[in-house]
C-alpha cells in the first residue's frame, strides 16, 4: 500500500535521478521550483537566470489545465463532459478536444488497448491520489466493464463532444500529463528559455541541451527498487521521457499486488510479464499515451507500434529483469545495473515460450 505525504513525495522527487550538470560554464546556477499539482509532484528546473515569474507562469499553466482535464475535480470541464454521456453533445475548449481526438488516435493504433472510457473501472477500483483500495467484486468490474469502449465517443465539429451512453466516463490520466508538459515547454520557449527541465512527476521534458550541446542524463528508473535509483542513462537532447510501471501506483489485497494500468478487456490491472515501459519521443502527449498503451500490449505488439512511429524509441523492462529496445533506443540509453540484461526480441520470444 503506498500512500505517499505531500512532503515524502517532494523529498524523493528531489532525489530523482536527474543528472543536472554542473554549470561552471555558464553565468547562472540551475535554479528549481515544484508544486503539489494533478496528484503529484511538478519540478521545473531553468539554467539560464530565469525570474520566478516564469515559475510562477509555468505552475499556473498546470493548474489552469489540470482544471479542465481532471477526472477527480468535479467541476473541470471533463467533469462536464462526463455528466452529460448520454444526455447532450457539449462544446469544449480546444485544449480537451485535442487532448480526447489524440487518445482516440491511440485507442485505435493499440487496438483498444488504450481507452480512454477506462473511467468507470478506474473509480471502481479506486485508481486516485491514495490508491489504497481493495478489489471490486465481479460483477461491478463486468458492469463497469460493460460501459468501457472508446468507439463510443463522438466527436463533432467546432469541438462537440458526445459520450453515447449514460454512466460512460472518460479519464484521461494516461495522456493529459504529457499533454500539459508539451504546453508548459512551450510557455517557457515563449519566454525566450533555451535550457531546462520540465518535470510533472516523472514525465519528463528536456529543453535544449546542457552547455556545451552535451546531451541531458536522464535515469531511468529501476522498478524494483525505491525511487532515484536507476537502471541506466539515456542521453537526449530536446526530447520527451515517459515511463510507465507497475511500481508507480499499487496496493497489496490478500498478498497480491495490483497496481494502476487497467486491461479493458480484463477490467482488471495488466496481467502480463512486464515492469516498466519508457517511451523516448519528440511529444509529450505521444510518448504518455504509448507508454501506457505499449505497457498493456507487452513486448513483442508493443515493438510492432512503436517500430511504426517515428522518432520514438522503447525501452521495454520484464519482471524477470530483461531489457527489451526497439530499434534505435539502443544508441540513446545506456544500461549500467548489473542485475539487468539487455536481450533481443528473438531472445525474448524464446525466453517467453519455455
Ligand atoms: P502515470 O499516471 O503513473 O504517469 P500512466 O501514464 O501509465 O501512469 O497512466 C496510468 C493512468 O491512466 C491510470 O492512473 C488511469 O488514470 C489511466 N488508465 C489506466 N488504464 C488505462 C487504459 N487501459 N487506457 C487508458 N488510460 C488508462
Ligand atoms: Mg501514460
Amino acid at each position: 500500500m503506498v500512500a505517499f505525504s505531500y512532503m515524502k513525495k517532494i523529498f524523493l522527487f528531489f532525489t530523482m535521478t536527474i543528472f543536472l550538470l554542473s554549470c561552471s560554464e555558464e553565468k547562472f546556477e540551475a535554479k528549481s521550483d515544484n508544486r503539489f499539482l494533478m496528484g503529484t509532484v511538478c519540478i521545473i528546473t531553468l539554467y539560464s537566470g530565469e525570474t520566478q515569474d516564469i515559475f510562477d507562469g509555468a505552475f499556473s499553466l498546470i493548474e489552469r489545465e489540470d482544471m479542465l482535464m481532471s477526472l477527480q475535480k468535479g467541476n473541470s470541464e471533463l467533469s462536464q463532459i462526463n455528466e452529460q454521456a448520454g444526455i447532450e453533445r457539449l462544446q469544449v475548449s480546444d485544449d480537451i478536444f485535442e487532448v480526447i481526438k489524440t487518445s482516440l488516435l491511440y485507442s485505435q493504433m493499440s487496438h483498444g488497448a488504450f481507452d480512454p472510457t477506462i473511467a468507470p473501472l478506474v473509480e471502481l477500483w479506486g485508481i486516485g491520489e491514495d490508491f489504497t483500495g481493495s478489489v471490486p467484486d465481479v460483477s461491478s468490474i463486468d458492469s463497469s466493464k460493460d460501459l468501457i469502449d472508446y468507439r463510443e465517443i463522438i466527436l463533432g465539429d467546432n469541438n462537440l463532444v458526445f459520450l453515447t451512453e449514460t454512466g460512460m466516463k472518460i479519464d484521461l490520466g494516461g495522456i493529459a500529463k504529457g499533454y500539459i508538459a508539451d504546453k508548459v515547454k512551450e510557455y517557457l520557449i515563449s519566454q525566450g528559455v533555451q535550457r531546462g527541465i520540465i518535470n510533472l512527476g516523472g514525465n519528463i521534458i528536456v529543453l535544449g541541451s546542457k552547455p556545451k550541446s552535451q546531451p541531458w542524463k536522464i535515469g531511468i528508473q529501476n522498478p524494483f527498487d525505491s525511487r532515484g535509483n536507476h537502471i541506466g542513462i539515456a542521453a537526449v537532447t530536446d526530447k520527451t521521457i515517459v515511463t510507465s510501471g507497475i511500481y508507480e501506483r499499487f496496493f497489496y489485497f490478500e498478498g497480491k499486488r495490483y497496481h494502476h494500468i487497467l486491461d479493458p478487456e480484463t477490467g482488471y490491472p495488466v496481467e502480463n510479464d512486464l515492469a516498466s515501459v519508457t517511451i523516448i519521443a519528440d511529444r509529450s502527449i505521444d510518448a504518455d499515451a504509448l507508454s501506457t498503451s505499449l505497457f498493456i500490449l507487452g513486448v513483442e505488439e508493443g515493438l510492432t507500434l512503436i517500430e511504426t512511429i517515428e522518432n520514438s524509441e522503447a525501452v521495454f523492462v520484464t519482471k524477470d529483469k530483461n531489457v527489451i529496445y526497439s530499434s534505435g533506443a539502443e544508441v540513446l540509453f545506456d544500461l549500467q545495473h548489473g542485475d539487468f540484461t539487455h536481450i533481443t526480441l528473438e531472445k525474448y520470444g524464446s525466453i517467453s515460450q519455455q
